[in-house]
């Protein structure tokens, strides 16, 4: 039988504020829509705690059971400089600035972004759709909005009728904002404002003489405004209602509020049964951002290269990190916070290690069944993935236990035992045993361990010709030196 049938799930539902019981429009199926990466820029460590905690619940539903269309798409034009109508095209910009094909910027990020997610051993989703790739879905959408009303032309750009759509339906009511108060909060237009209210948001820009990125249309060339293509792609592959809808606490307004108005306004339906949204990531307490330098990318945090951590994280610790917090609460990153992780992780990957060779005998001294059923209730209660990971840790204590000979285990409970274990932390959680990996090459340690022993003794001697060649060429090799307050590390790529 389907796990899926025996667990009652709750989620947040952004929509309602309310955790509710998740019934899926379609028995045994799901179809989810995660907003994806812009790809202009390396991905931030802040977007890969949104599409983590998505990928963790992608895997939750796929664990229960479940067959799940997960559609995460690339956003390759459109997304305007400060998610506004106006500007420049954040790809073109920085096509421009790279003196290089906006496609190129295009290509470049978003292999950096599926080589993150992959050293973060995400899983990939059934469709990865493009902006560009579904231009023609975006134009007809359009016209549906006009011939409904809800739209209108200006010199060649479409804008979204606020005012009038909320006239019979509710704008606002995911972001719990009401019109009345944005227009009151709002300035003046100015006379070059082509909107009839400022609330109005583009569908369809025109593009100037000098805008590269652009397609013909029944409006003449342009391009597509930034809200518009998640709503062609998650109707396209999900169906015009479709179960859930994910995204970063940031996309709930404007870009989800608009998603929700183009839909009802152009098919007619609420497009979403459940909006979740993930929290974001501060780094020492403060908000990430590039221009405070108060950030970090996740190959620095690998290789241990920025001036905020004192040494090397490997993609799985991050990952448990992450995982020990609520994907609906902020979560701090600090080099405490990660040490901190880093002893747990390696706790518990040495007890999961050690579960094999547990002696077993006539009785058990816990309770396995009602400790699975624990790990169960937690995923159900909205993703609970920091009280999961306590009753984890809770196995953790039994196994060490039994190791000392201070309780017993009987063979079917420490199967049951290694089976949990195997399918919350690895398959569900997501976290790969990287120490057992890294045993295989003990040789490889040693030898690097010896070149920095040699280095240090290079170092000693004011040999810094001799030391910095071999920093240089493991550099080359892909092995990155860290020195610290504790001596030097290393991190293999
Ligand atoms: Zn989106």
């Amino acid at each position: 039988m389907q796990l899926y049938k025996t667990n009652t799930l709750r989620v947040h539902n952004s929509l309602t504020g309310k955790k509710e019981v998740f019934k899926p429009i379609n028995e045994g199926h799901i179809g989810m829509y995660v907003c994806g990466p812009t790809v202009y820029s390396n991905v931030h460590l802040g977007n890969c705690r949104t599409f983590m905690s998505f990928d963790m619940i992608f895997r939750y539903f796929k664990h229960l059971g479940y067959k799940v269309r997960y559609v995460r798409n690339i956003t390759d034009a459109g997304h305007l400089e400060n998610d506004a109508d106006e500007g420049e095209d954040k790809i073109a910009k920085k096509a421009k600035l790279e003196q290089i094909e906006p496609m190129e910027v295009v290509q470049r990020y978003t292999v950096d972004f599926h080589e993150t997610l992959q050293k973060f051993n995400f899983l990939p989703p059934s469709i990865e759709p493009t902006a560009t790739g579904h231009i023609i879905e975006q134009i007809e959408i359009i016209k549906e909005i006009i011939a409904k009303g809800f739209a209108y032309e200006v010199n060649g750009s479409v804008y979204f009728d606020v005012p009038k759509f909320n006239e019979n339906h509710e704008y606002g009511k995911l972001s719990g904002r009401k019109l009345e108060d944005m227009i009151s909060n709002t300035r003046e237009l100015t006379a070059q404002d082509e909107k009839k209210s400022p609330q109005d948001f583009a569908l369809w820009k025109k593009a100037e003489e000098q805008h590269i990125m652009r397609w013909p249309s029944p409006w003449g060339d342009g391009f597509p405004g930034w809200h518009l293509e998640c709503t062609a792609m998650s109707t396209k592959y999900l169906g015009e209602t479709f179960d859930i809808h994910g995204g970063g606490m940031d996309l709930k307004f404007p870009h989800h509020e608009c998603e929700i108005a183009q839909a009802e306004a152009g098919l007619g339906k609420s497009p979403v049964n459940y909006w979740m949204h993930a929290n974001m990531l501060t780094l020492n307490g403060k908000k990430m951002s590039k221009s405070t330098g108060n950030n970090i990318y996740p190959s620095e945090m690998f290789s241990g290269e920025n001036d905020i951590m004192s040494k090397p994280y490997s993609p799985a610790v991050v990952r448990f990190f992450m995982m020990q917090a609520h994907y609906t609460s902020i979560l701090d990153l600090s080099d405490d916070a990660l040490q901190a992780s880093e002893k747990g992780y390696h706790k518990l990957m040495d007890a999961m290690e050690s579960v094999e060779s547990l002696k077993t005998g006539k009785t058990s001294d816990f309770d396995y069944k009602a400790w699975q059923q624990k790990c169960y209730d937690a995923m159900n209660d909205d993703f609970n993935t920091p009280i999961l990971i306590a009753h984890l840790f809770d196995a953790v204590k039994r196994i060490n236990l039994i190791k000392e000979e201070k309780e017993n285990i009987t063979e079917e409970d420490k199967s049951l035992l290694q089976n949990t274990l195997n399918n919350f932390v690895h398959d569900i959680l997501g976290i790969e045993n990287q120490k057992a990996a890294k045993d295989d090459s003990s040789a490889l340690n040693g030898v690097v361990e010896l070149l920095i022993d040699l280095r240090n003794e290079a170092r000693a001697n004011k040999d810094f010709a001799t030391s910095d060649k071999i920093r240089d060429q493991l550099t080359a090799l892909g092995i990155q030196l860290k020195d610290g307050k504790e001596g030097t590390t290393f991190s293999i790529n």
